[in-house]
């Protein structure tokens, strides 16, 4: 074992003995931390200052009870979490999650991966995330506003526009934001940067809703661009039906492919002349229906329940969009078998380690969420810089820069892949790129 290896192993079995529970952010941490051991290789002064170790570990984790009333009358309690990860390069920056399965892993390794993520972006913000195991699903609009409250009765102390900046993730959308704000605006006054995500009448950015979607497809474009293919006539499945599914869904179609599937937690609907998009955004976000609904609204689609990726059909891309460790390794030799070639996450770690080792193996080209759904944070930063400017811009303006962010993380991270030796690993080059400018800022700092 060389020193680097042995440096990463002993940072390994520290997280193991401290946090053995916390599957979700070992898993996350240890696929990063073996693709910086040639980076440890170069740089001995980071082992020297002991930068893994600090780097893996989250500046604060602040966790809170959130008690609320519902429709009956009845008092509930649920936990609400904010992990402020990394603020080496800027003020935390990551999303809000409301979902019965979140717990303190989730949160860490979701933190964890957006340090690497805001990193790639190339604008100056820091890593965090929060959430609680609140389960918006079948709650009336104002028990999700009392929920929402409360949450920030808490969270209001812990944030600012140049401390902690959060948005939403799954089950924490434009509604949300709204009540989540309006919440912050009562105990600490006006200041619209602390929150992004906001509607357009309070400092919102033009684009925002779209990005996450829009940015995984321009992501995808460049991918498919490296290996002088296009994204005209291909084949897509898509998982999910949320925001981030929806709008790749949108743009897919804009850019001349053919989405065969979009899916929610009971099951997909396939159908082989291509989703309509806009008959998804009326379902999903004007009646906040179930996704069957589409197979009875449309002749030519077909409702399966299970997961899209037990389907076995012929396509090109996939692009899991739902949430984490949707697909496993069985399901990646399906996707392998089926003729995919280019998998892109829409989702955060929605592959379990072992399905992208089946990539690997078969030289099947992967984007990592952290590098293909950096669109939303990008833009959040985004509706940060408008904030401060007390401007908007245009949606063509947001756009573009959106495009131009999302073709700088694909070529940022295949050039350090290059570097290192290890052409077309997207994933490892990811986590390279993303770890440079944070360590250099953490170095640079002294010991914090
Ligand atoms: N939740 C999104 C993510 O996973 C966006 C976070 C944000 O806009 O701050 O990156």
């Amino acid at each position: 074992m060389t020193k680097a290896q042995d440096y990463v192993e002993t940072v390994k079995q520290t997280i193991k003995q401290r946090d053995p529970e916390q599957t979700d952010f070992q898993e996350a941490v240890f696929t990063v931390l073996d693709s910086l051991t040639p980076v440890l290789e170069k740089h001995p002064e980071y082992i020297e200052a002991n930068l893994l170790r600090r780097i893996v570990e989250p500046e604060r984790v602040i966790e809170f009870r959130v008690p609320w009333q519902d429709d009956t009358g009845h008092f509930q309690v649920n936990r609400g979490y904010r992990v402020q990860f990394n603020s080496a390069i800027g003020p935390y920056k990551g999303g809000l999650r409301f979902h019965p399965s979140v717990n303190l892993s989730t949160v860490k390794f979701l933190g964890f991966e957006q340090v690497f993520k805001n990193s790639l972006t190339g604008l100056p913000i820091g890593g965090g995330k929060g959430g609680s195991d609140f389960d918006p699903k079948g709650k009336s609009d104002s028990e999700v506003m009392r929920f929402c409250q409360s949450f920030m009765t808490e969270l209001a102390r812990h944030i600012g526009p140049d401390l902690d900046v959060p948005a939403g993730d799954i089950g924490v959308g434009g509604r949300e934001v709204g009540y989540l704000f309006g919440a912050y605006k009562r105990l600490c006054g006006f200041k619209n940067g602390v929150l992004t995500g906001k509607n357009l009448t309070f400092g919102g950015s033009a684009a925002r809703t779209e990005a996450t979607g829009y940015g995984l497809l321009y992501y995808t474009q460049s991918m498919l661009k490296a290996h002088n293919d296009s994204l005209k006539d291909k084949k897509i499945k898509i998982s999910g039906s949320g925001n981030v599914a929806l709008y790749a869904l949108q743009k897919a179609n804009e850019l001349g492919a053919t989405v065969l599937t979009v899916s929610d937690s009971n099951g997909y609907v396939y159908d082989p002349n291509g989703i309509n998009d806009k008959i998804v955004q009326q379902i999903k976000e004007v009646e906040r229906g179930r996704i069957k609904e589409y197979a009875q609204q449309v002749d030519s689609a077909q409702y399966f329940e299970g997961s899209v990726w037990d389907q076995d059909i012929d396509y090109d891309i996939a692009l899991p969009c739902a949430t984490q460790n949707e697909i496993n390794a069985q399901q990646a030799e399906l996707l392998v078998k089926d003729g995919a070639r280019y998998i892109a996450e829409g989702a955060n770690m929605p592959n379990q380690t072992a399905a992208i080792k089946v990539y690997q193996d078969h030289g099947i080209y992967y984007g990592p969420g952290k590098a293909a759904n950096a669109g939303g944070v990008a833009v959040s930063a985004l509706e940060m810089s408008q904030n401060s400017e007390r401007l908007s811009w245009s949606f063509e303006e947001v756009d573009a820069k959106l495009a131009q962010i999302m073709h700088e993380i694909f070529t940022k991270s295949e050039k350090a892949a290059q570097e290192y030796g290890m052409d077309g690993n997207y994933q490892a080059g990811a986590n390279i790129a993303g770890f440079n400018k944070v360590a250099t800022a953490m170095m640079v700092q002294g010991l914090v």
